[in-house]
């Protein structure tokens, strides 16, 4: 019993059928003894159908009027929900972000709540009202609409249950997080609990489960984070701070990512400078560069060779050819059939040899890679893309079946 804030993903609210069940799914909460806020995503497809829509009419569109749009997708479902809700017999009330203010900064499309006023929240509790309120979507201190980011709905619950010092219930269409792709690895299974960091870690590394920034928001409040599904009673993950039992478990993860594209510069001049000559416009143009490798040098010059998003690659081969001059590479080469596999997990911090052990299975496994690179709870192998399956299946064979055979 208490306050809690429950967050509906897209599919969860696809149809009208199924907003009808998210309702009786709230209201079953309601007559429990809650208090409920309820944060909704768009329709299922409705957020790409809007995308599409403005770039027919322009092919970068405007950032404001997109963000306008875009919020549209939320403010159906939300009044959808409170209209189903009140029909089941129950007091309802949609808020839009501004009804709410849930301020963010003016970064259009990728916007941060800066804060959250939440009396008319409370108020509407207070009145006995199942609050219901639209995600994804902010507004700047000059009253503009903002949005957060694809699949920002989560982070507008997380933040909301922070305010409200809520628990945050997030239903989506999977039971939780998941050791694998249970498309690759049958064997995959939900995780009971894993650690904020490492789920940050899954998030960056293309497990698609929770927008990386709520869980970000989750860590620094405090907020544990309860992933389930909205198809099932069963219990889902719990998103939650570490405890000493949990890095008795090596790695909890395995995750790849398809979305990245490999540049070489081939025998740049190797010289005080270079890599800030070469990054800064990447970054400037607004390219987040994932992993570097800089080569030990030979003759004075060395290779570089860097990840970028996939749909990125053009414009960064383009801004590196921009500066030829400067750089000086003997050529550029590029590689877009990549993979990036990675195994995750807060025990690496207290155990030794996991890296050797990924390394060994995966040349067991023919495997080559291409590049490394470590954090305190994380290992990722670039590797070629057609040995993605192979990759992933070994490494949760090896680190996630075999632990749990023993
Ligand atoms: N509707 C938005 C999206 O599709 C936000 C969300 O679903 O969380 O990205
Ligand atoms: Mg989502």
């Amino acid at each position: 019993m208490g306050l809690i804030v429950q967050k509906y993903g897209g599919t969860s609210v696809g149809s009208v059928e199924r907003i009808k069940s998210v309702a009786r799914r709230v209201v079953a909460a309601k007559e429990a003894g809650n208090d409920l806020v309820v944060v909704v995503s768009a329709m299922a497809g409705e957020t790409n159908r809007l995308v599409a829509l403005a770039e027919q009419i322009a092919e970068s569109p405007d950032e404001r009027e997109r963000d306008v749009l875009l919020a549209s997708g939320e403010q159906v479902s939300s009044a959808l929900l409170a209209l189903a809700i009140k029909s089941l017999g129950f007091k309802a009330r949609s808020f839009l972000a501004h009804q709410v203010r849930i301020e963010t900064d003016r970064a259009y499309g990728k916007a941060r709540i800066k804060s959250i006023d939440s009396r008319r929240v409370k108020q509407s509790l207070k009145e006995g009202e199942i609050v219901v309120v639209a995600g994804f979507q902010g507004v700047d201190q000059d009253d503009n609409i903002t949005t957060l980011g694809r699949g920002g709905s989560d982070t507008s619950a997380v933040a909301l249950a922070a305010a409200l010092n809520a628990r945050c219930e997030i239903y989506t269409d999977v039971e939780g997080v998941f050791t694998g792709d249970p498309n690759i690895c049958p064997a995959a299974r939900k995780l009971d609990r894993i650690t904020y960091e490492e789920m940050i870690e899954m998030a960056s590394m293309g497990a698609k489960v929770l927008q990386i920034r709520s869980v970000e928001l989750g860590m620094k409040f405090k907020v544990p984070i309860h992933v389930r599904s909205s198809f099932s009673e069963a219990e889902g993950t719990w998103v939650i701070e570490e405890d000493k039992t949990m890095d008795e478990v090596l790695v909890s993860g395995v995750t790849y990512d398809k979305d990245e594209a490999k540049i070489t510069l081939l025998a740049v001049p190797d010289r005080p400078g270079l890599a800030a000559q070469i990054f800064g416009p990447i970054a400037a143009a607004n390219i987040v560069v994932d992993m570097i490798i800089q080569n030990a040098s030979a003759a004075g010059t060395t290779d570089l060779t860097f990840t970028v998003p996939k749909a990125d690659y053009k414009k960064a081969v383009a801004v590196v050819e921009g500066m030829a001059d400067t750089i000086q590479a003997k050529g550029i080469t590029v590689d877009p059939k990549i993979a990036k596999v990675s195994i995750i997990g807060v025990g690496m911090r207290t155990h030794a040899g996991i890296a050797a052990r990924m390394f060994q299975a995966l040349s067991a496994e023919g495997v080559n890679i291409e590049m490394i690179s470590t954090s305190e709870i994380k290992v990722s192998v670039v590797i070629d893309e057609k040995n993605t399956e192979r990759a992933v299946r070994a490494l949760h064979k090896e680190f996630i079946e075999r632990q749990a055979a023993l």
